[in-house]
């Protein structure tokens, strides 16, 4: 059974508050605050914090909501986490934060270091969007579950085979509910899950 929430990569996490800019916390703020309001990201009825966001950083990696931040309505710096390096194969994150990163960080990691257009990342959980068989999305195996090397790995194997222009989002089979969903920014990733829906209400 998958365990959600759980931090399942090695994590070497210095300890001090990020340094991010006023307005990339405004923009987390913005577009979480829409995720919040339709419920794609949130608490689940067991208390487990879903859903998380991340952009890159003009410097170096980039930054993350941190791991069960999803009942915060806005997040400040001490709830955000910077990944400056990590190794998918390694299994391994390097993050200055005061909270873990998001338990689910190997699986925006895999998308910065294969997808150069992706600036920010967006990752819902929708089960009505998760069992539809769009043409809009790419799918990672039943068999991989969340968080883990082995679904980044995936991951990157499936920008190998499909362009990201080609498609909206990804649906990871092996993780209820969870899809994941990139731009250029924010706002554009947001777009992407808005436009996902209007063509999926037409399949
Ligand atoms: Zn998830």
């Amino acid at each position: 059974m998958q365990k959600e929430g759980i931090i399942k990569f090695r994590l070497d996490l210095i300890p001090k508050i990020p340094s991010i800019d006023e307005r990339t916390i405004h923009s987390i703020n913005t577009i979480r605050t829409l995720l919040l309001q339709k419920q794609w990201m949130g608490v689940d009825e067991s208390g487990i914090g879903y859903g998380n966001l991340s952009l890159r950083s003009n410097e170096l990696g980039f930054f993350i909501t941190a791991s069960q931040t999803a009942s915060y309505p806005l997040l400040s710096p001490q709830q955000i986490c910077w990944i400056t390096r990590w190794n998918i194969e390694q299994n391994f994150i390097q993050a200055v934060g005061i909270l873990a990163p998001s338990s689910e960080s190997l699986t925006h990691c895999a998308i910065y270091q294969s997808c150069y257009q992706a600036h920010a990342i967006i990752h819902i959980h929708q089960q009505k969007f998760w069992e539809i068989e769009s043409p809009y999305l790419a799918y990672t195996p039943l068999g991989e579950n969340c968080g883990t090397s082995s679904l980044a790995q995936s991951i990157i194997q499936l920008f190998s085979k499909v362009h990201s222009s080609s498609i909206l989002g990804i649906n990871m089979r092996g993780h209820r509910s969870g899809l994941i969903f990139w731009g250029k920014d924010l706002w554009e990733a947001y777009q992407k899950i808005i436009l996902f829906e209007k063509l999926s209400i037409k399949l």
